[in-house]
């Protein structure tokens, strides 16, 4: 086994990565970082790879510094120290990936996570929601009338999805062929002006999803059991948390090599899991990988020797990846309405579902529906775009994203008195790329799309153990009710865990019996039975 040196990513501690191990954890997210940490908890060797140079994957928390007023870079390089202190420094953190603990009352897990590591969260008091239509910001009587129907219209059709039948829910049905249907209680005591901006309104949808609504099965709506209720955000941002993890993992003696490209994942059989990587080579009797979907769909037919079985190569591929980036615009001073707190943009021009493939950045906004959570505290916007237009984003640099939508919201957003001048420019911006990172390939799993083999019960199998459970499988495409959230991260994390963990006990009990793979159990059982049997006679 090679040894090599890492500086963990966290700033915790370098540590050697020479050594036997109990299990190898592969990724370090989430549910990476935190089946590594509950296998250290329970006294096992553990060796983290990441491939990133830092940890926690779609965990991403951007900070910069708010006193240095115009310069063009304002991030903050290196490790700040968090929280209250920092905001008092100026230090400003906004997260790019997870930023919600969705359902924090409704027995979200990442709410006892933060509490035992003291971390404190906050609870955003409800602030105005204006809907943006072509000619303005809707009338209010209009946007209660709208966000009603919404609602109305996915209750109906989880309902219809819930009373299944293949007529009224067949496997080509959509949840845009329910929605968007002229008899649809989305578009109820409407106008056909009015008809346009319910339609617009509806696809926000797109960004929770990360796919549109023409992809998304019908028959599925409201299957998952997920968490949802109060939004709550820790402070300092989803990295502290992570950082904290880390410290846990690497005080408890578990290992972190970070910059370790996971390049070929082997079975040895018995003796368990081989991990190549272009520095190393690692073994254990265990491994966990976190990978991905995306990343799992791109390599899976070269990063497994032998492949994966038939059945998880062909679910690995039907299941699919949903885009989702954010953009951030940094004022020096807010310039919309103040009480308000998001913003909803409707599209200017077409449908939202024809923006794909738009190689004009100012016809790619027009085409789409945003989502603006306004920070007026911080003079800052933060844009939400999803599914294709999302990803399409990507084509362009940053400067000309955020130069296009500072010019398309300053002409949308109603605003007294822009003057002449009109709006000023932001100071700093910020924008992700996760479609198109190689690592990530996309926001998240999304929700089952149409086809007839598609179910939840990908989910089910995408968490199957391969290679006679020496190969395990955690990340949230592997959970079935909280999938593309972090709480899907965490869960899968404590099942796998439980897993890798009963897997060695089981192991070690083997090998006390002086049996190699499952010989030694068979023996025990059999000692059992005898013993049944004689317990029956008495
Ligand atoms: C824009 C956005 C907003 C979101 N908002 C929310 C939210 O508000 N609330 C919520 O609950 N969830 C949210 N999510 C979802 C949440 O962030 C994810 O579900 C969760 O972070 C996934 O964790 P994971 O461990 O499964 O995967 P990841 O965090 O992606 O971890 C996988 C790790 O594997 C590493 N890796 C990949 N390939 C290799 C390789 N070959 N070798 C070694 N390492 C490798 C990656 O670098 C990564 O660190 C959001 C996601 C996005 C993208």
């Amino acid at each position: 086994m090679s040894a090599t040196t890492t500086a963990s990513a966290s700033g915790v501690s370098s540590s050697s990565t020479s050594g036997s191990y109990d299990a190898l954890v592969l990724g370090a997210g989430w549910s990476g970082i935190l089946t590594a940490l509950r296998l250290t908890e329970n006294h096992q060797k553990v060796l983290l790879l990441e491939a990133r140079e830092r940890v926690g994957g779609r965990a991403f928390t951007h900070t910069y510094d708010n006193n240095s007023k115009g310069s063009g870079d304002r991030t903050v390089k290196g490790k700040k120290s968090w929280g209250v202190e920092a905001q008092r420094d100026g230090v400003q953190a906004v997260d790019f990936g997870c930023s919600w603990i969705h359902g924090y009352y409704e027995g979200n897990p990442v709410k006892g996570i933060c509490e035992k590591l003291n971390i404190p969260v906050s609870i955003p008091t409800p602030k105005k929601a204006t809907i943006v239509g072509p000619s303005g910001a809707l009338p209010e009587d209009l946007v209660q009338k709208i966000t009603s129907n919404l609602s109305n219209a996915m209750s109906s059709a989880q309902a219809l999805a819930r009373s299944w039948s293949s007529g009224s829910t067949p496997a080509s049905a959509s949840l845009a062929s329910y929605l968007l249907a002229h008899d649809s209680p989305l578009f109820s005591g409407l106008t056909d002006e009015q008809r346009p901006l319910a339609e617009g309104y509806a696809r926000q949808m797109h960004i929770p999803l990360g796919t549109t609504l023409e992809h998304v099965a019908l028959r599925w709506a409201g299957f998952e059991q997920n968490f949802s209720g109060t939004d709550a955000a820790p402070e300092g941002g989803f990295t502290r948390v992570i950082d904290a993890l880390v410290e846990q993992f690497v005080q408890q003696g578990g290992k972190l090599a970070s910059s370790e490209e996971v390049k070929k994942i082997q079975s040895q059989k018995e003796e368990g899991i081989k991990v190549v990587t272009a520095s190393g080579t690692y073994e254990a009797p265990v491994a966990v990988c976190t990978f991905p979907l995306a990343v799992l769909k791109q390599q899976e037919a070269n990063l497994f020797d032998p492949p994966l079985s038939e059945k998880k190569r062909e679910v690995i591929q039907r299941t699919n990846v949903g885009d989702l980036n954010k953009v951030m615009l940094v004022y020096e001073s807010a310039w919309w309405p103040k009480d308000v707190g998001t913003f909803t943009i409707l599209p200017s021009s077409g449908s939202s579902s024809t923006a794909q493939g738009s190689a004009d950045l100012p016809a790619l906004l027009a085409k789409t529906t945003l989502m603006v959570g306004a920070d007026t505290e911080h003079s800052r916007l933060l844009v939400m775009i999803g599914a294709s237009a999302g990803r399409d984003l990507e084509s362009f640099t940053r400067p000309q994203v955020a130069d296009a939508l500072h010019a398309y919201l300053a002409e949308r957003i109603p605003v007294a008195g822009k003057g002449e001048t009109g709006v000023q420019s932001p100071s700093h911006n910020f924008m992700t790329r996760w479609s198109k990172h190689a690592l990530t390939g996309g926001a998240t799993t999304t929700p089952v799309v149409v086809g007839e083999e598609n179910s939840p019960l990908d989910f089910v199998e995408l968490s199957k153990p391969e290679y006679s459970s020496h190969l395990l499988f955690a990340g949230e495409h592997t959970d079935l009710h909280h999938r593309g959230s972090v709480a899907g991260a965490v869960v899968s994390a404590e099942r796998e865990a439980a897993r890798a963990l009963a897997f060695l006990e089981k192991r070690k009990v083997n090998q006390k019996h002086g049996g190699g793979g499952g010989g030694g159990v068979k023996e025990r059982r059999k000692e059992e039975v005898v013993s049944d049997d004689a317990a029956a006679k008495m």
